[in-house]
């Protein structure tokens, strides 16, 4: 499963991050995931719980994702939208298919609390 993958590059950079911040533990850390980014969020949220605990600093480490929804520019006429489906999507108001994607592919930490 490739969020497990993912899960334990995350842990292993939150980890280095309270090392770096001479963190005791993290107590919380919010992430933006976005749809089109090939995460499946709750797999990855389960691989996150089932390993969290080989990291003294993170075993009680609560995870928040927010699901960030697929944005695109039109490239003709500038309006930004935001679609449900990634399959050809178009411009509402032009139909124009040049299009320039916004947002859907992040993950990336929106926040951490830790205790010091
Ligand atoms: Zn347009």
């Amino acid at each position: 499963m490739h969020e497990t993958s993912i899960a334990v590059g995350f842990l292993n950079s939150l980890s280095q991050m309270a090392d770096r911040e001479r963190a005791k533990k993290v107590v919380k850390v919010r992430v933006r995931i976005g749809k089109l980014s090939g995460i499946v969020v709750d797999s990855f949220k389960f691989a996150f719980d089932s390993l969290k605990g080989e990291y003294p600093k993170l075993k009680e480490t609560q995870l928040l994702i927010e699901e960030v929804p697929v944005r695109y520019r039109c490239n003709d006429c500038g309006t930004e939208f935001e679609v449900e489906t990634v399959y050809f999507p178009e411009c509402p108001s032009c139909s124009s298919i040049n299009l320039t994607l916004i947002s859907g592919e992040e993950l990336e930490v929106i926040d951490a609390e830790i205790e010091v």
